[in-house]
């Protein structure tokens, strides 16, 4: 019986219950622990005879089960496989792994009504009645004509049907990687098999579902995220699980959806951060898709412009079968780059400050001129990242972390971006009462106000995570730029992703610098990434293509990574930071563990994470790194610590990890103040 309880707690593993009937294994129960009523799944019938259980969970040894969920059709040996991996990878309980990814509602049914929204969804054979929710869409069975395919579509689908590892599919913005999920989709549904595909963000997914609705009309398809109320989540995932959904379309948490005929997975932007769950068990959806595929033999494609430099070291290794889509449909070219040396300017009088280099702002006006659209990206949201006393030299930090609060002007407060602390924008200094401060530095509001003075026709929109907070504000503006209602739009990383703009002829990244020298060594991927997919916002339109343009703003503009930029190489890109990967001993080189401890005081986090490491001195092959604060040691008032684990091989770190961490569970309880501590397998940023 796997029950939901946290691994390094005292009841960590499986637990034994009796009951009056064989059950079998995947059947979801109600399990008695201690005092309280649990969620739990019967795990096998091979389990190992009862350990004795600590006293602490109440001496629980072969108690009666609860109530059995009968009606639910157990969940399937592959799927039990994939949590059982995930579980021991990610070093966390099964039960804790296999109840935290099924949906919240399922453990609020008891059998009877659980039967009874079966019965009801079981009722829905396609084609039916148009679907009332629009949750899943199965309109006329009338054939749609398919869009020839581009010779590297077609060969890239050759490709895919003879491959026997996980595909590549590196293919350009703009070269149809879409158009080669829905043919692998067709070929699975043909032969009576589901297909899953993943994609980063719950925003990009209302256009894909439209681009497989329109391809597959009486085929059932559903969608997976957070963004579903609770019972729109439990309906698409029993919908998946009974096998009646044919498509399944999710970010990260559905590649944990219980498919019994699962025929394919697609990783859309496989190369996205956002695959990575950054709570609880971190898993990688997109490294999970990969084994699951790999364990249930399905094929498994994983699509990007700018490949995860993890995916491009399996392909050198022969491990990934790389697919090449380099052109554009249409023939269209990818924009020119143009790097903007912020050297060679002319110096602005002290107290000024330059918006735009003049070049650039003279390519928005040409454009404005025009009636074509501009791209704005600014990597920071808010008027200006922090407010200034030139008297005292006090800046607006927050109280309770280590980092400042940023000054919104639109509704004048000064709001921290990491523990939410909002605060109307104080008349005067605290600290000495002088009443001129002012901010430094620029945000996207503050571009934004600065295009509207310099360009007073042009009408400017902004997109990024304050102006979208409202539902549905991001389709409203998004909608305004499709309708020509935008000239210039300004916005973060959020207006890089999957949007097609058609009009947009020039994209500008505004202060791109900072990730060049960051101290995380993704981050000049991360930025190689993003100024690639922005670029690929530009020329949509195959018409307008040549006359595209990227601008970027740059202090250092014989930088590698701009060179391999201005020639659309990737290739380059990655060779040369795999080669200092290799050199710093680095994934995909190395694998690493985070491990995290938060506490009141930075001493007791460092105590706990200090000893924790003379506990792990003896094992071979793993090097245990200093005890360092992370980029925001405080937040929320939580002081935290962080201690990197490294080997070159991921066997011997899975080894010493599941050797190691349970010993951690004891060691907490010598530290007074410690809140938690956390193990992140293959973090992101460290
Ligand atoms: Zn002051
Ligand atoms: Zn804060």
């Amino acid at each position: 019986m796997a029950v939901e309880t946290p691994r390094h707690s005292a009841v960590g593993g499986l637990l034994h219950y009796s009951h009056h009937q064989d059950l079998p294994p995947g059947t979801l129960v109600r399990a008695p622990l201690g005092r309280r009523e649990v969620a739990g799944l019967v795990w096998g019938l091979s389990e190992p005879e009862p350990e004795p259980v600590s006293a602490a969970s109440g001496g629980i040894t072969l108690r009666p089960l609860g109530h059995a969920l009968h009606s639910l059709p157990p969940l399937g040996a592959e799927w039990r496989a994939l949590i059982e991996f995930a579980a021991a990878y990610y070093q966390r309980g099964v039960g804790e792994m296999a109840l935290a990814v099924l949906p919240p509602e399922l453990r609020k049914l008891d059998d009877i009504q659980l039967a009874r929204r079966l019965a009801r969804l079981r009722k829905m054979q396609v084609p039916a009645d148009p679907a009332p929710s629009g949750l899943e869409r199965h309109p006329t069975a009338e054939a749609p004509t398919l869009p020839a395919l581009s010779p590297e579509q077609a060969a890239a689908l050759h490709a895919i049907a003879a491959a026997t590892q996980p595909v590549l599919l590196h293919g350009a913005t703009g070269s149809g990687k879409t158009e080669v999920y829905l043919r692998a989709a067709e070929t699975a549904l043909a032969q009576g098999r589901q297909a899953l595909v993943l994609v980063p963000e719950i925003n990009l997914t209302p256009q894909l579902e439209a681009r497989f609705a329109e391809r597959f009309p009486g085929r059932l398809m559903v969608s997976l995220h957070s963004a579903l109320t609770p019972a729109q989540r439990l309906r698409s995932w029993l919908l998946a699980h009974l096998g009646q959904a044919e498509l399944v379309l999710g970010t990260r948490l559905a590649v944990f959806a219980s498919m019994p005929r699962l025929g394919l997975i697609v990783v859309d932007e496989e190369h996205d951060p956002s695959f990575k769950q950054q709570e609880g068990a971190r898993y990688s959806a997109r490294d999970l898709a990969v084994w699951r595929a790999h364990h249930q033999r399905v094929p498994v494609l994983l699509g990007s412009a700018t490949p995860s430099l993890e995916s491009w070291q399996r392909v050198q290794e022969g491990r990934y079968l790389r697919v090449p889509m380099p052109s554009r449909i249409g023939g269209g070219a990818m924009p020119r780059v143009r790097l903007i040396d912020m050297n060679a300017l002319p110096k602005v009088p002290a107290g000024s400050e330059r918006v735009l280099a003049p070049p650039l702002l003279a390519a928005i006006e040409a454009r404005l001129a025009r009636g074509e659209q501009s791209l704005l990206l600014l990597n920071r949201r808010g008027y200006a990242p922090v407010l200034h006393c030139g008297a005292c030299s006090w800046k607006s930090g927050c109280p309770h972390c280590s980092a400042w609060r940023v000054f919104h002007k639109l509704d004048r407060t000064l709001r921290c971006h990491h523990c939410g602390l909002t605060e109307r924008v104080p008349k005067a200094c605290p600290e000495c009462g002088n009443l001129d401060i002012a901010p430094i530095g620029r945000g996207t509001e503050k571009l934004q106000e600065q295009l509207v003075s310099l360009l007073p026709t042009a009408r400017v929109g902004r997109i990024d995570a304050d102006s979208t907070r409202t539902v549905g504000s991001l389709e409203q503006t998004l909608q305004a730029v499709h309708a020509g209602e935008v000239d210039v739009l300004v916005g973060t990383q959020m207006l890089a992703k999957g949007h097609d703009f058609r009009r947009v002829t020039l994209v500008a990244a505004v202060n791109p610098d900072g990730a060049l020298f960051s101290s995380d060594f993704r981050a000049p991927e991360r930025l190689f990434a993003l100024l690639m997919q922005a670029a690929g916002r530009a020329g949509r339109d195959a018409a307008q293509a040549a006359a595209s343009e990227m601008w970027v703003q740059t202090w250092h503009p014989t930088h590698a990574l701009y060179a391999a930029l201005k020639a659309h190489d990737y290739e380059a890109f990655a060779t040369a930071q795999l080669k200092d990967r290799l050199a710093a001993g680095l994934p995909p080189f190395a694998s690493l563990a985070l491990l995290r401890a938060d506490a009141r005081t930075a001493e007791v986090a460092q105590a706990f994470l200090k000893d924790a490491a003379a506990m792990a001195r003896e094992y071979e092959k793993v090097t245990v790194y200093p005890v360092v604060p992370p980029h925001v040691s405080k937040l929320a008032d939580v002081e935290r610590m962080q201690m990197l684990v490294e080997s070159p091989s991921r066997v011997a770190l899975q080894r010493m990890l599941a050797d190691w961490l349970p010993g951690l569970h004891s060691l907490r309880a010598q530290h007074k103040g410690l809140l938690r501590w956390a193990v992140d397998i293959d973090p992101l940023a460290i």
